[in-house]
């Protein structure tokens, strides 16, 4: 079973003024099925940590590895793969196509893999029927509620069995109630389907569900 290591990640940007320093040093292990939140204030930096761990952003200097993978060292085409197999993303705009059902989004990342499309078709509906999307499945994004699309776009994150789901302010756009009920699927599939879950969040009521919790000040985490 795989774990996530990061050790003493950081980034710098060039600011106006001389280089800015976003993550200071980032110390981070998790186990498989584990998940864990980061809070803190806009601009703290936990989007930043999220790209470079999804490898959409290259970290300025540190480690990451899953399980054996070393992600950094990887070709492009080999990161590719990894950002596809591997991890799962959720945003805080689920990022559906409007033009594609609730089924063909979830199904979009299984384009990329060599997997059967029996197999992936199966397992979508599986998923869907998970989060109570079944009936819905056929329809367009643009005929679902906010809270629905999250749900579908949980599943399209996890379709592909990734060992490690990202989360950026998953529940941002949803009303409290709505976020609540996201909030908990999203951890009882990540840890059903024993996925590590890194949620970044500024909202304490998320932050509440987990019990792995840390605020990102200063470019680094400190446990609460
Ligand atoms: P958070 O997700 O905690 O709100 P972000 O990771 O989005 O924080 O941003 C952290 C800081 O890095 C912010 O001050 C932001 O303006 C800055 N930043 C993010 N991306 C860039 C970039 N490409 N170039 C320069 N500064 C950036
Ligand atoms: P969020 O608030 O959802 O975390 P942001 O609005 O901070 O997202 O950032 C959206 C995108 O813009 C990200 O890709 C981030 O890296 C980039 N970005 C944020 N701040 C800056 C900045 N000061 N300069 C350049 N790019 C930035």
């Amino acid at each position: 079973l795989e774990r996530l290591e990061v050790s003493q990640l950081t980034k710098t940007y060039q600011g106006e003024s001389g280089p800015l320093s976003i993550l200071a040093g980032i110390d981070l292990s998790m186990a498989p099925g584990e998940a864990v939140v980061i809070t803190g204030p806009s601009g703290a930096g936990k989007s930043t940590l999220l790209y470079i761990l999804g490898l959409l952003e290259p970290a300025t200097s540190g480690h990451v590895r899953l399980g054996t993978t070393d992600p950094f060292s990887l070709s492009p085409p080999a990161q590719a793969k990894y950002r596809s197999e591997r991890v799962g993303f959720i945003f805080q705009d689920h990022h559906l196509l409007p033009q594609c059902t609730v089924l063909e989004n979830v199904l979009i990342p299984t384009l990329a893999t060599a997997r059967d499309a029996a197999s992936a078709t199966k397992r979508a509906e599986e998923l869907l029927e998970r989060v109570g999307l079944r009936e819905r499945m056929h329809h367009a994004p643009a005929r679902l509620s906010g809270g629905e699309r999250q749900r579908a776009a949980v599943c399209r994150a996890l379709i592909n069995n990734p060992k490690l789901l990202l989360a950026d302010e998953p529940t941002g756009n949803l009303d409290r109630r709505t976020a609540a009920v996201v909030g908990t699927l999203l951890l009882s599939l990540a840890a059903e389907q024993k996925a590590m879950l890194l949620c970044v969040t500024h909202s304490s009521e998320l932050a509440e569900k987990f019990s792995r919790k840390y605020e990102l000040v200063d470019g680094l985490l400190k446990g609460y």
